[in-house]
């Protein structure tokens, strides 16, 4: 039985992840913004051996992150939903749009990254880790 159950606006993409997932990352990217439509994107980062497509196959998109590296960011191509993105240098490594879970109500976010281009109507916790960019 998975823990966790998502999907993407229109249905076309279900997945299930088999792990618990407590701590989300808020990353203030420009490419999470633009790509979001928001202000950034909030993710569990989680093995990729838990992670399991159930129903659909995902659009990639590979983009150059300010970070250098390559990162494919997966995204429904019928409804347009971002779901998923993976480091090339990082296949192990899933870091799912926590927006497509289904229940989300065992998460709470513990990191804010890429702080320097938060929107100035972005929230940040005081509470919580803050990086001016990307985590080490
Ligand atoms: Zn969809
Ligand atoms: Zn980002």
């Amino acid at each position: 039985m998975s823990k966790y159950t998502g999907g993407c606006l229109c249905g076309a993409i279900r997945y299930s992840v088999d792990a618990e997932i407590t701590e989300l990352r808020h990353c203030h990217c420009r490419d999470c913004q633009r790509a979001s439509g928001a202000h950034g994107a909030v993710v569990a980062v989680i093995p990729r051996d838990k992670f399991k497509l159930e129903k659909g196959t995902p659009k990639r998109y590979a983009a150059k992150a300010d970070s250098g590296r390559t990162l494919y960011r997966f995204f429904c191509a019928d409804c347009g939903s971002p779901i998923y993105s993976q480091r090339e240098t990082a296949p192990e490594r899933m870091v799912v749009r926590a927006g497509t879970f289904d229940d989300s109500s065992t998460m709470r976010i513990t990191a804010h990254i890429w702080t320097a281009s938060a929107r100035p109507w972005s929230w940040i916790d005081p509470a919580c880790d803050q990086l001016s960019g990307n985590p080490a």
